[in-house]
Order: structure tokens, then C-alpha cells, then sequence
């Protein structure tokens, strides 16, 4: 039997993001994926500004941006007649987007996943790497030490033992079952949602253009844009019992009901699916050595686009982890961080796309509108969030780390930050010993997101805060806790 560090299972966004992570950090792994090819569809089109820096990290951002457009605005038709149009701010009740210094990309943006699945395939494949398709895992047992996994290609079944298996394998995951995870929660038993990818001439302008009869946004047929295609995403919520056919004809039949329209033209339907909204999620992203991330732990509304970011950042928060554990047996320790700062954020998200679905066009006026770009994520509360402070400030360990420019020139995501290393920030002159494969730079003059005058910011490979602390010895420690530093 064939021994492998990570067997990744599923090729969607999360599997790829962590085979890219893994990749780039020498571990040994395989991404297996069942079907032939990568999902064609444009499922989940907005990128929140968070996952674009981890995108920026991976170096595929130039590409995602290459590929895409800021989020349009939202134009709602009344027939012919446009009624109003809103900027995706002001649908959500933000701030209008701004330059921000804390953040280089600010706002949500525009891409298909089929086009961010590709550029985080060819990633993978500059990094070294591949995806193992037709190949689908077939059979999971847990022993000692490892997990014996079957995968079956072309019929041809093959054992292998794996340190670790992440299930990336989507809602219905078989890892999830196989391995004995629940998945409780709730499914929308009163409405589907049409949605596919269609070939669209009629419409003018970048938008996503909700169509209606007289206005009312209940009976609408939204058409989005897609960056440089022809192609649009189409989006029809209807009543449960209503099933219409996945066809061309069946589409266009709802589109004249809804809107009235005959000057829109569609055809090339490239992809169609009805999609009833389950809001469910695991009680615990590992059991033994089988580890769950994406949709395979957490499904919800697509209201909020928010599916394939946490999906991104599971696998941005365990690759790090996975390759200190490959490392050293000290390093497995770190695994169980995953679930302890994972899972918090996933019932958050269940609880807001379910508050903004339910809402609707109106967001209500209590939510607290900045998780959308998911930035304000913090794993404050997690065991490997270490500060020593007595003083309350406004960033504390766990943290994401603020992007800045240096008193030097250059920012803190270019200059230290990007790539798969432990940094430190040194403000003021306080000494420091070498820290070996430790990236260390020296702040002498105050850097204002950061708030520290005198002190150390220890930033992990994620890009949150570690740890804060003016001793260098507590440091060292912290360092050596989590695996960055021999002992
Ligand atoms: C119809 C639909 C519409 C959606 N629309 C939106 C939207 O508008 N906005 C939004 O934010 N989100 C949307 N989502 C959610 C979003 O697409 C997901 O959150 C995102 O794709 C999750 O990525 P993932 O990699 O975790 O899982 P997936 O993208 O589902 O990828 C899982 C992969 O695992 C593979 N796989 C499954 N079982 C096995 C096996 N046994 N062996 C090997 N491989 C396997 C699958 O073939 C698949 O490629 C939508 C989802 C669906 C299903």
C-alpha cells in the first residue's frame, strides 16, 4: 500500500486552494477528483476582499484580476423601463468603497468559479502539482497512525494509507459520511433556485439586470454579467412545487413569463442547475485523522456570497498546520486549532447568509454589515492567540494582520508578509536573536493599523496576528509552540 502525507479529496476552490498552500510548502500530497473535469459552472461569482489576498499570497491574484471586474451595480427593470440601479454597497447598506490603507483590495470581485477554479488549477500545476480526475474516493477507514482510503479510476480501485484525508468534496461529501460527521441544521423547503450560465443578447450595460414585469423583485429573473463573456449568470428563485425543465426552452419560457421581454435573446445554455438551499453544518471539523473543509462542513444561502470564501480560508487556516504536522509529531498539535478557530466561523456564516437571505432586498438594520468582506474574521479566542499586554488595543492576537506601508517604503503584505513564512514585526529597538527561517523586520517609527510602539508582532503563515508581546523570550517561546522554531 502507498503512503502519502494529505490525500485532498475534491477539486473545487477549497481542494485546490489547499493543494496550492501544500504544494508550495513541499508536502507531500494528491488532490483526487471524481469528475472528468473541473466544475464548469459560475456558481459562486463574488470574491470577497479577504480571499483576494490569500489569493495575492498563493500569486494568482494577478490573474483572478485579470479575469474579472468589480462587482456591478444592481439594476432592477420594470418591463423595459429601469427603475432604479444600486451599487452592491449600497444594496448591503456599506460605506460607498474606498482606497483603504489596511486592506489593497477592498472591494467584492467579479469573477466565475469556473475561471477562479481554472487559475488555481494552473497554479497548482506551475507549483508542481496535479489533479487526479475521474478519480473518485470510494472507501474511508480510520486505523492507527493513518487512513486507509480507496480511490477507483476507470473502474480500477487502488488502497492507499494517508496521514491525513481533508474532505473538500462538496455538500454531499462522502468523507462527511464515510467518516462519521453529522451534519445537522435545516433545508429551505419552500423554494428552489434556478441557476445557469446562458448566452445573452438584449442587454445593455454591466449590471446584474433584475427583470420584472411591474417591479415587484418577488417575481424577478436576474441575468448577471459575466467579465469578458458573453455568457451570463442567470438566477430564478420560485416556489418549491414549481419544478421546470433544465432546458433552453424551459428558461426562456420563464424569462418572457417573469419579464415580459421579447427583445432578450438567449441561447447556448453551457450549464443549469436547481439548487434548494440547505442550511446545515458539521459540530466538528476533525475526527481522527479525516478533516473536513468548504461546503463538505458548512453549507447556507448564497445571499452575503460568502460559500467559496469560507471554503478558502478553511483551507488557507489548515495548510500551514498540515505541513507543520507532516514536519514533527509536536506539530499535530496545531490540527486541533483548525476546529477551534474554524468552526466558530462557520456557524457564523450560517447565521448571517440565513439573516440576509431572509431579508431579502432590505438588510436589516441591526446587522453588522462588515463581515461581508470577511476582514473582521479573528481567531482571538483561539489557543494559539497569545498577547501579554495588560492595555486593550484595537488589534489584538488573532487578529488578521493589517495591510500598511513601512516607514521605508514598500507595503507589509509585499515586503514581509506574502509567501508561506512566519514573520515578526520588531517595533522599536528592543533586541531580538536570530529567528532563522523567521522573516524579521525592524520598525522604528509608529505603524499605525498595528498600534504597537515597543513590542513584537509575531504574523503566522495565514496572515493573522500570533502573537503580541514586548519580550523577546516570550516569543522565541511562542515561535517554538507553533512549530516555526526547532526546539
Ligand atoms: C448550484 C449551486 C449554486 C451556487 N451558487 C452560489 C452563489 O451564487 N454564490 C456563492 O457564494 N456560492 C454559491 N454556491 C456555493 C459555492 O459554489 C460553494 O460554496 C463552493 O463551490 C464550495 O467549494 P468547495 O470546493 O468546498 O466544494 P465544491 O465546489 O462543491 O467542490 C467539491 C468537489 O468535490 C468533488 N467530489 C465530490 N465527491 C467526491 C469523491 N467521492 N471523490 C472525489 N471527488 C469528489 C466534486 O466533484 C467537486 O468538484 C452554489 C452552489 C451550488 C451547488
Amino acid at each position: 500500500m502507498k503512503r502519502i502525507g494529505v490525500l485532498i479529496v475534491g477539486a473545487g476552490p477549497t481542494g485546490l486552494t489547499l493543494a496550492c498552500d501544500l504544494a508550495r510548502r513541499g508536502v507531500a500530497f494528491r488532490i483526487v477528483e471524481k469528475a472528468p473535469q473541473l466544475f464548469i459552472g459560475s456558481r459562486a461569482k463574488g470574491l470577497q476582499p479577504r480571499t483576494l489576498e490569500v489569493f495575492d499570497d498563493l500569486g494568482v491574484i494577478d490573474a483572478v484580476k485579470g479575469g474579472g471586474a468589480p462587482f456591478p451595480p444592481f439594476r432592477l427593470y420594470s418591463g423595459r423601463e429601469i427603475v432604479w440601479e444600486r451599487s452592491l454597497e449600497e444594496m448591503l447598506r456599506l460605506p460607498p468603497a474606498a482606497p483603504r490603507r489596511d486592506a489593497p483590495h477592498p472591494r467584492t470581485w467579479l469573477i466565475p468559479q469556473w475561471r477562479t477554479d481554472a487559475i488555481l488549477h494552473d497554479r497548482l500545476v506551475a507549483l508542481g502539482g496535479h489533479v487526479e480526475t475521474s478519480t473518485a474516493l470510494e472507501g474511508l477507514v480510520q486505523e492507527d497512525g493513518g487512513v486507509v482510503a480507496t480511490i477507483v479510476r476507470d473502474g480500477v480501485a487502488e488502497t492507499i494509507l494517508a496521514d491525513w484525508v481533508v474532505g473538500a468534496d462538496g455538500g454531499r461529501s462522502f468523507v462527511r459520511k464515510a467518516a462519521g460527521f453529522t451534519f445537522e441544521g435545516e433545508t429551505n423547503t419552500e423554494e428552489h433556485t434556478l441557476i445557469g450560465d446562458v448566452r445573452v443578447k438584449g442587454l445593455q450595460g454591466e449590471a446584474c439586470h433584475i427583470l420584472t414585469k411591474a417591479g415587484d423583485v418577488a417575481s424577478r429573473f436576474s441575468l448577471w454579467n459575466l467579465p469578458q463573456s458573453e455568457h451570463y449568470q442567470l438566477v430564478v428563485t420560485m416556489a418549491a412545487g414549481d419544478t421546470p425543465e433544465l432546458t433552453l426552452g424551459s428558461v426562456r419560457a420563464l424569462l418572457a413569463e417573469r419579464s415580459g421581454r421579447t427583445d432578450i435573446e438567449l441561447d447556448d445554455l453551457r450549464w443549469i442547475s436547481l439548487y434548494r438551499i440547505n442550511v446545515r453544518m458539521v459540530d466538528r471539523l476533525r475526527i481522527g485523522r479525516v478533516l473536513l473543509a468548504g461546503d463538505a462542513a458548512h453549507v447556507h444561502s448564497s445571499a452575503g456570497g460568502q460559500g467559496l470564501n469560507t471554503g478558502v480560508q478553511d483551507a488557507y487556516n489548515l495548510g500551514w498546520k498540515l505541513a507543520a504536522a507532516s514536519q514533527s509529531p509536536r506539530g499535530e498539535a496545531l490540527i486541533d486549532t483548525y476546529d477551534e478557530e474554524r468552526l466558530p466561523v462557520a456557524a457564523h456564516v450560517l447565521g448571517l447568509t440565513s439573516k440576509l437571505h431572509r431579508a431579502g432586498f432590505q438588510p436589516p438594520p441591526s446587522w453588522s454589515a462588515s463581515s461581508i468582506d470577511q476582514l473582521d474574521i479573528s481567531y482571538r479566542s483561539s489557543s494559539l492567540a497569545f498577547d501579554d499586554r495588560t492595555c486593550a488595543s484595537r488589534l489584538a492576537a488573532g487578529d488578521r494582520a493589517p495591510d500598511a506601508v513601512l516607514p521605508g517604503g514598500g507595503r507589509v503584505f509585499d515586503v514581509l508578509l506574502r509567501g508561506p513564512h512566519f514573520s515578526v514585526l520588531a517595533f522599536g529597538e528592543r533586541p531580538l536573536a536570530s529567528l532563522g527561517a523567521v522573516r524579521v523586520e525592524r520598525i522604528r517609527e509608529p505603524l499605525e493599523p498595528y498600534g504597537v510602539s515597543e513590542g513584537f508582532v509575531v504574523v503566522r503563515p495565514d496572515g493573522h496576528v500570533g502573537a503580541i508581546s514586548s519580550s523577546a523570550v516570550a516569543i522565541r517561546d511562542y515561535l517554538e509552540r507553533v512549530g516555526a522554531l526547532p526546539v
